[in-house]
């Protein structure tokens, strides 16, 4: 893919061109809706939309075009053919490249919104010079978007993985664990604190396998792969209701695609089956189905 996204700080001097202008009401991006196909605005300026943004910050270029993430009002009506998305809904349903943005977006405006006055002294913020921060004019705190590093694991053992239903999911969902690290922790010893408080069990061979930023609102998923040690499965009951060894022959329902963790069980769930194809185009098949596409 030749998709190239450069981040910058400084917007053009004008808005003279067409840009991919990525605009939030609250949770949902706004994209054009013609039949079954959903694109981002790509437009000069909001007055195309109707739209007098709250915010608005400049992103970088992606091919050489500007990007732009801004947030309108709740009470907006969008203009004939105009509709407004959850940004794990347009997964699959948008390009790639531009959802990946739309994610960096979604944090951007989030971090905006949030962080408005000075956590040190309470005087309101104003945009730092030269990078993507606040300043306070009073006592020249800086605030930085906050990225918060969770640690996900995939536990592997005789060919079986670790599933858990976690109890905030809203649906019956089975998924890896996953947890935010702790001050003080490598992510190693969060990920063995993590599976030993909610599983009761212990692991080994912890490898890095990829990350995923999850501005859900503000995460930095950080994926491994490891091997079961010892111990039974006790689980956390405020935490998880169910847990599990599965056979990645029977899966129970699990993450969609646009996240790391369903990545994880991709990667597991091939790698176990690799062995039973025998052609090369079958081979070739699997081994595609593992590249892995992080969101970065
Ligand atoms: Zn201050």
């Amino acid at each position: 893919m030749d998709d190239h996204f450069i981040s910058a700080i400084d917007p053009p001097q004008e808005k003279s061109e067409p840009a991919w202008w990525f605009v939030f009401i609250v949770h949902t991006l706004i994209v054009r809706e013609e039949g079954e196909a959903l694109s981002v605005p790509f437009i000069q300026d909001l007055s195309t939309l109707g739209v007098q943004p709250i915010r608005e910050w400049y992103l970088g270029t992606l091919n050489g075009h500007h990007c732009y993430c801004a947030e309108a009002s709740e009470n907006i009506s969008l203009p004939e053919g105009m509709v407004s998305y959850g940004l794990r809904y347009l997964y699959g349903r948008i390009e790639e490249s531009l959802h990946k943005i739309a994610m960096r977006s979604s944090h951007i405006i989030a971090w905006d919104r949030t962080d408005r006055y000075c956590s040190r002294c309470r005087t309101e913020m104003n945009r730092a010079k030269g990078m993507r921060a606040k300043e306070c004019p009073s006592c020249g705190f800086l605030s930085f978007p906050r990225i918060s590093p969770a640690v996900i694991v995939l536990i592997e053992r005789d060919k079986r993985v670790l599933l858990a239903r976690v109890k905030r999911f809203t649906a019956e969902l089975y998924s890896v664990l996953a947890g935010f690290v702790e001050p003080g922790e490598s992510l190693e010893e969060a990920a063995k604190r993590e599976i030993e408080e909610e599983v009761g069990i212990r692991i080994r061979n912890i490898r890095y396998f990829g990350s995923q930023p999850w501005p859900f609102p503000d995460s930095l998923m950080i994926g491994f792969t490891a091997e079961y040690e010892s111990g039974e499965i006790t689980i956390d009951e405020t935490e998880i209701s169910d847990a599990g060894w599965f056979d990645p022959d029977n899966l129970p329902t699990i993450p969609g695609k646009i996240s790391i963790a369903r990545q994880l069980i991709d990667w597991c769930t091939g790698k176990t089956k690799r062995k039973e194809y025998s052609s090369v185009e079958e081979r070739e098949k699997i081994r595609s189905s593992r590249m892995i596409t992080i969101v970065t």
